[in-house]
């Protein structure tokens, strides 16, 4: 509980679920209608369009009234079989909770990474996939499945130079990626990466409640799906992606979920799928330069893929990253997130995503300043006097 009677709006910057705004919150609060009438039809085909500009996709979306978590499931189950082999790659947490479901499955996951904790700190290492694949003369890897956006560490992954390794190797493998928490923030290109299966979900970019998860498809995957022999009923593409032809669901679809994605998707295909990049790209960029005043490390530590949906600070030695963020919370009314996995207590995370701006930032960022002043961590200098300074001198530029 809070310090003090909570009064103004909570801060959650966590890096989903983030904020739903409040055109959004307006449109999911209408009456839910009959999911067998015509008034849905006409919605369930209109959200099934505009969802695949997101994907950058002209192939089928399956939406699942489900968090991330099952999205993940389906795409293992259409896809694979009992003792498949599949190749993923340790790039933090969640990746690491995709290798165990994998196992639970009953699917044979070998986990690639870099040694000891710098696989935490960096992306996905195209090369040393595209090694591992040409050591694989029989093509018994069946897919390769890896995290676009770590979402416990913000870091990004090149998913081109991923496609290009298997490419390079002559490999045959599904390509499976989770951008659970970069669509609608990071650019995303179903089709042009040649990505078989994209999973994703509504809490993050698309500045949803959670409960509703995806499964963008290829040609190749739903083949695979024809002969996959994972059991699978409710996950399975076959009705779904027939039902959906003409707007419906082969049972019960989360009706308000889909009136609010519907709103989502407006306002950001109305703003511009380039311009809620520079967006969030540019947030990364004042919230990084936050951190390096305050003379502490970004968990990420190459440049070349730092996150724009989330940043993770790294606590000095002997600092309990999970005590300040409490004080945080409980002084500020400000939600952070904690270091998950082999990062827990380590560091915390601040999200900069949805529906922010340069404000709501600068006061996330006061939240953590004065929050680690309390908690005896000591600084450099303001980070939030340097995101100011940032935000001031970069004016955010519309790409068109
Ligand atoms: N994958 C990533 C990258 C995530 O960020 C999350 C949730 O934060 C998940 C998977 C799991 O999704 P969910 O919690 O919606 O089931």
């Amino acid at each position: 509980t809070l310090d003090f009677h909570p009064s103004g709006r909570h801060f959650l910057q966590i890096p989903g679920p983030s904020p739903v705004p409040d055109r959004i919150l307006r449109a999911m609060s209408l009456p839910t209608i009959d999911h067998r009438g015509p008034e849905f039809g006409a919605l369930g085909l209109e959200v099934l369009g505009k969802i695949q500009k997101i994907f950058k996709t002209e192939q089928p979306v399956v939406i699942y009234p489900a968090s991330g978590t099952g999205a993940w499931e389906a795409a293992l189950v259409n896809t694979l079989s009992m003792g498949d082999k599949v190749l993923m790659f340790e790039t933090g947490h969640f990746a690491t909770l995709w290798d165990k479901m994998a196992r639970r499955l009953g699917v044979e996951p070998e986990f690639l990474g870099l040694p000891g904790y710098d696989g935490w700190r960096a992306g996905v290492q195209a090369d040393m996939i595209e090694r591992r694949l040409r050591e694989d003369i029989e093509h018994s890897i069946k897919a390769v499945c890896v995290v676009h956006n770590e979402t416990s560490t913000g870091v990004t992954s090149d998913i081109a130079a991923v496609r290009g390794a298997m490419d390079a190797a002559g490999h045959p493998a599904l390509l499976m990626v989770d951008t659970i928490s970069g669509l609608a923030c990071a650019d995303y290109q179903h089709d042009a990466w040649g990505v078989d299966v994209t999973i994703s979900g509504s809490q993050k970019g698309l500045m949803l409640p959670p409960g509703i998860s995806f499964n963008a498809l290829s040609a190749k995957a739903l083949q695979a799906s024809r002969t996959s022999q994972l059991p699978k009923s409710f996950w399975a593409w076959d009705e779904i992606v027939a039902a959906n032809k003409t707007g419906y669901w082969p049972y019960t679809p989360n009706t308000n979920l889909l009136y609010g994605l519907n709103e989502a998707l407006d306002m950001i295909l109305g703003e511009g799928l380039d311009n809620v990049f520079l967006r969030h790209q540019r947030w990364g960029a004042g919230v990084r330069a936050a951190v390096d005043a305050w003379g502490l490390e970004v968990q990420c530590q190459d440049p070349a893929v730092h996150s724009p949906v989330l940043t993770g600070v790294v606590m000095p030695e002997g600092v309990d990253a999970d005590a300040v963020r409490l004080l945080i919370y409980k002084r500020f009314d400000l939600s952070l997130g904690m270091g998950l996995g082999k990062a827990k207590g380590k560091m915390f995370r601040i999200g900069h995503l949805g529906d922010c701006n340069d404000l709501t930032l600068i006061a996330a960022l006061g939240g953590c300043e004065a929050g680690m002043k309390l908690s005896g961590v000591e600084l450099k200098g303001s980070g939030v006097l340097a995101a100011l300074d940032y935000f001031a001198t970069h004016p955010l530029r519309t790409a068109n």
